[in-house]
């Protein structure tokens, strides 16, 4: 059984999908967990939910990851109802799909806003209690298409790429505080993220690895939950391919 020296983790995107499947992960290997999820009413329904399921203290909180000023209260907000913050993870995010000459100013920004731009945002605001617990964990949820490309995609992987950079400089700046910084590369994974994908590229995309089946939410949450256990604890600046052994 894997131990675990953190105990108080907040996820972003935590209302469905991965960040659901991690949150729940995490709450059954006896951590407190922190959702924060833009949409509020669903959010605090799936840490209802959550927490009756494994008898985990799971709160859920409202929070935009774009909202920069907003941002630093909700995870006071988190810190104080778990009784601090020693593990972040970093997953929440959005497509807006167009060939890249058809992709408008905003849905070139938007994406990087929340995808890159929110992901250091909750860094930075994670950071006060990272510096000061020790030993801390961070997990960033980079993608697949960060290393291969995709079409129509080139504001996600811009963004997905640049958590990569992330992780790689954060886990320099946040060793001498006993915190490992790590990403996860998901492949296809079956979430509302991908049904919104065109039908037939969905299904042809997500049988496209060694194992010829789709990702499942509990497949990344695995891999989150390995990193941010003990057994993890010589593993920073690495970021895991979760794929089925698709682009090798
Ligand atoms: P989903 O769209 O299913 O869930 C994302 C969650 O994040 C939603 O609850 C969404 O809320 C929330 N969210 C969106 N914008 C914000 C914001 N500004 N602030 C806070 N929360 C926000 O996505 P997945 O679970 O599929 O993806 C999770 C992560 O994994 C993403 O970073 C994604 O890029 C990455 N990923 C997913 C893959 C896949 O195949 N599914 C593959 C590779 C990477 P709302 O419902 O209101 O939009």
């Amino acid at each position: 059984m894997a131990h675990y020296s953190v105990s108080k983790a907040v996820v972003t995107g935590g209302a469905r999908g991965l960040g659901r499947a991690i949150g729940e992960r995490l709450a059954r290997e006896g951590l407190s967990v922190a959702l924060l999820d833009v949409n509020e009413v669903g959010v605090k329904e799936t840490a209802a939910e959550i927490a009756e399921a494994t008898s985990a203290h799971v709160i859920g909180l409202g929070c935009d990851v774009t909202d920069r000023p907003g941002l630093q209260e909700v995870f006071r907000r988190a810190a104080e109802e778990l009784g601090g913050l020693d593990t972040l993870v970093g997953n929440a995010g959005i497509t807006r799909d167009r060939m890249f000459h058809k992709l408008s100013d905003d849905d070139w920004d938007q994406v990087i806003a929340v995808n890159l731009t929110g992901v250091f945002d909750c860094l930075r605001s994670a950071a006060p209690w990272l510096r000061a617990e020790g030993p801390g964990r961070v997990v960033l949820i980079s993608s697949v298409v960060a290393k291969t490309g995709n079409l129509g995609q080139m504001n996600y992987i811009a963004a997905k790429a640049g958590v990569v950079g992330l992780v790689r400089s954060a886990a320099v700046e946040l060793a001498r505080f006993d915190t490992t910084v790590n990403g996860v590369r998901p492949g296809f994974i079956e979430t509302a993220m991908t049904a919104a994908m065109p039908e037939e590229a969905r299904d042809a995309l997500m049988t496209d690895n060694l194992l010829k089946r789709a990702g499942r939410p509990e497949d990344i949450a695995g891999a989150v939950a390995y990193l941010c256990s003990d057994d993890a604890s010589f593993v920073t600046g690495q970021v895991l391919d979760v794929n089925g052994g698709s682009a090798l």
